[in-house]
């Protein structure tokens, strides 16, 4: 696509040293401008130190000016102010009610709709996003630093279950799973925008010391629509809420079952009991995800499609960004 324009391929030979891709593909870069024979170019640096800034800006205008025709290059170099990824918590009241799946789903739809993401996986008791995005494997380090792993989906993925064997996470005490939760978030995310983080789930110790040293900039609640779930998920809510992060929205997970034999739907955990906990709490009810054999396929398979996740991408994006989002 990219290499069809000059201008454009010129900038796809630079590589964006966080996503190993050239300038264009990692949405660093659009398509510079040319008049006459000066030729601009607006490039995002979020993330990189300043070598890397530098090398960026003296590749990127040894290739454009090398094109015929361009006399002069301007380069812009634009970041975000913040100091990094703006977190996105996704938390549940229990276990087993589709929270890791919810954030692995979420993640890559926020992928497909163009924004940087990754994916921390805090869940110290049963960490599944290695198997959920088929990448067990052991991160690298750099510099003291993890480097996040690739997964087939596209999305950056680092969790505590690469760290440790697997049970073993489970046994660590506050400070020490607090040290590796650091190391998860503190990693080279690159010019990752937010990370959705798959918070372990309840109102324990791990998540309050999560909350309160990585402070997410928004939650995301999961709940299934049964009454004992829904009463975990507003203690939850509550430590949120207590700590002053916003809640974007519950989700409903496992609402409704299509029988694949009949096409018949049945309600296996009761129907719409998030959606009304939602309107009771004042919060935003953001999405319904059925039961459905091919999410819990396409999960044990290690690549989630995300498609039935969109609805949730949007209101997560909405939040982000209230004025550029389109409205539905
Ligand atoms: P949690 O993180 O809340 O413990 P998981 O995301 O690990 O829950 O999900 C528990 C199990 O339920 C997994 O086997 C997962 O594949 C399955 N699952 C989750 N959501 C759905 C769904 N909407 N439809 C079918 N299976 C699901």
């Amino acid at each position: 696509m990219a290499s069809q324009n000059p201008l454009a391929a010129a900038l796809e030979r630079v590589i964006d040293p966080a996503s190993g891709k050239g300038l264009i593909s990692a949405r660093r870069a659009s398509v510079p401008r040319q008049s006459g024979g000066t030729v601009d170019a607006v490039i995002d640096v979020s993330g990189l130190d300043a070598d890397a800034r530098d090398a960026i800006e003296q590749h990127a205008r040894a290739e454009l000016l090398g094109l015929p025709g361009v006399e002069a290059v301007r380069v812009a170099l634009t970041a975000e102010r913040s100091a990094g990824p703006r977190l996105i918590a996704v938390a549940s009241g229990k276990g087993g009610v589709g929270k890791s799946t919810v954030a692995a789903n979420l993640a890559i739809a926020l992928l497909h709709k163009g924004i940087r993401v990754g994916l921390v996986d805090a869940d110290i008791y049963g960490p599944s996003q290695p198997r959920l995005l088929d990448a067990d494997v052991k991160p690298e380090a750099h510099d003291g630093k993890l480097v996040p792993v690739q997964t087939k989906s596209g999305v950056p993925m680092l969790s505590l279950g690469q760290l440790v064997a697997p049970g073993q996470a489970v046994a660590w005490r506050g400070p020490m799973a607090g040290k590796a939760l650091d190391q998860l978030v503190d990693a080279h995310w690159g010019a990752a925008e937010i990370l959705i983080v798959d918070m372990p789930p309840g109102t324990g110790d791990v998540q309050l010391s999560m909350i309160q040293k990585h402070k997410p900039a928004a939650a995301v609640i999961v709940s299934t629509p049964q009454d004992l779930a829904l009463i975990d998920a507003e203690r939850a809510i509550d430590l949120f809420t207590k700590a002053s992060v916003p809640i974007i929205g519950i989700v409903e997970n496992m609402a409704g079952y299509a029988c694949p034999k009949c096409g018949e739907i049945s309600d296996p955990f009761g129907q719409g009991g998030a959606e009304a906990e939602a309107a009771r709490l004042g919060l935003p009810f953001i999405g319904r995800i059925p039961l459905s054999i091919d999410i819990r396929k396409a999960s044990d398979a290690g690549l989630p499609d995300a498609a039935q996740f969109a609805g949730i991408a949007d209101a997560v994006e909405r939040w982000l960004n209230p004025s550029a989002a389109a409205s539905f």
